[in-house]
């Protein structure tokens, strides 16, 4: 069934170009990824050929400047596509490479590491990951183990990364490791890996509750040798990057809440309309109503808020502070709502046959990826 589509008529963050370009992000997700959503959750990953269709769109990292065969457009367009893939209920890794490593590699990259890598992750050829979390050290990055040691020209990498997106179908990652393992945040790097380097490989596609379609790997890197050229921005800077880049990434995760938790009110409406209990639909129960009231409230102001955010990430204004409550605040009330609006289906809604199910498998990861709702509090309350 066609999903409903995100009603965008009163958004703010848009212009008319931004509106064309929605329509054609529909058309390629109708053509390319609706149709074969259960084929990628079974497979559990999104396979190349949706990739390059996406890229061919235009829908991979569109801000990648002309130079390197981007389009040079603002984050409006990759939210756009981060909103209809989560509307749609499609866990692609696309957001990931759009709004988080084009970024690292265009912004920090020397030029040969950016016409190596950006050309080839707009045209959805070359698929990238970001590697920080390993199984000791999740939101204590400092905590990291992972070394990169100096040999003569290369450097030396070992250690390894768990719940790594796009673990599986990457051609590259971005391995946050230490340089100086004495030096603190200041002895951490980030160092690029290809993937057919000796030494590193790619363990399980590993087993999740939800976004199934989603591959996230372990990672393991033995003895894994890589030219000093493969550091990505300043030796000893690896949390500094880290730090400038939490806005877009933390961001890019409140507008994918978003656009699930419109979804997720959207089947609960359709679904208590059709639904008969004691003689009436289970619409007309006060409950009901005043259930979908409080979530179409949360809702409306969910969507203002994004549009404040980001117009203010267009402007180059949005905070990590604003952004991580915008994360804090856009995951936490997609989990409320997903919940909310499971119960109105009854027992319905635990089947996974129906998409709320899906919904709400999907949106519990959400409150901890990208830095758990704790963390969020930390950092905004550091800040006041
Ligand atoms: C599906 C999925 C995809 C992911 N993709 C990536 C990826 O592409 N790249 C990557 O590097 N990582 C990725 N991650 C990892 C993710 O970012 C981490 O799981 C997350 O940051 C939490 O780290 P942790 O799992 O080690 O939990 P821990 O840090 O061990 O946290 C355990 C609990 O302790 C709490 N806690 C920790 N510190 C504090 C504190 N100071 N104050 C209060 N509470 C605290 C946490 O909030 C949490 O409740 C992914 C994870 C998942 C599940």
């Amino acid at each position: 069934m066609t999903a409903t589509m995100l009603d965008t008529a009163a958004r703010t963050a848009y212009d008319d170009d931004h509106a064309m370009f929605r329509d054609t992000v529909r058309k390629v997700l109708a053509q390319h990824v609706e149709p074969r959503m259960e084929e990628f959750d079974k497979a559990k990953i999104v396979p190349r050929d949706v990739w390059l269709a996406a890229g061919e769109a235009g829908m991979l990292c569109p801000t990648v400047a002309p130079e390197y065969g981007g389009l040079g457009l603002d984050f409006g367009y990759n939210a756009i596509v981060a909103e209809e893939l989560s509307y749609l209920g499609c866990p692609a890794g696309f957001t990931l490479q759009s709004d988080i490593t084009a970024n690292y590699v265009e912004r920090l990259g020397t030029e040969e590491q950016k016409q190596k890598y950006l050309p080839g992750m707009v045209s959805g050829e070359v698929i990238s990951a970001i590697a920080m979390t390993e199984p000791g050290a999740g939101s204590d990055l400092q905590s990291i183990r992972t070394t990169a040691k100096k040999d003569g020209d290369d450097f030396i990498i070992n250690g390894s990364k768990t719940y790594i997106t796009n673990g599986q179908n990457c051609d590259f990652v971005i391995v946050v490791a230490k340089t100086d393992p004495e030096g603190g945040a200041k002895g951490t790097s980030l160092i690029v890996v290809d993937t057919g380097t000796p030494g590193f490989e790619k363990g399980r596609n590993l087993d999740k509750v939800g976004m199934e379609a989603a591959d996230t790997s372990e990672l393991f890197f033995n003895d894994v040798r890589v030219p000093q050229s493969n550091l990505l921005g300043g030796e000893g800077r690896g949390f500094v990057h880290l730090m400038e880049e939490l806005p877009q990434e933390r961001l890019s995760i409140a507008v994918s809440a978003q656009a699930s938790a419109q979804r997720a009110f959207d089947e609960a409406l359709a679904f208590t309309k059709d639904r008969q209990a004691f003689g009436r639909s289970v619409f007309q129960f006060q409950n009901t109503r005043f259930t979908l009231a409080d979530i179409a409230t949360e809702l409306q102001v969910g969507w203002a808020h994004l549009d404040w955010a980001l117009k203010r990430h267009m402007a180059k204004q949005l905070t990590a502070v604003e952004a991580s409550a915008a994360k804090l605040w856009h995951t936490e009330m997609q989990n409320r709502v997903a919940d909310r609006a499971l119960q109105l289906f009854g027992g319905a809604g635990y089947m996974n046959e129906y998409h709320i199910a899906k919904l709400w498998r999907g949106a519990r990861v959400t409150r901890i990826f990208g830095g758990t709702s704790e963390i969020m509090k930390e950092v905004i309350s550091r800040a006041i």
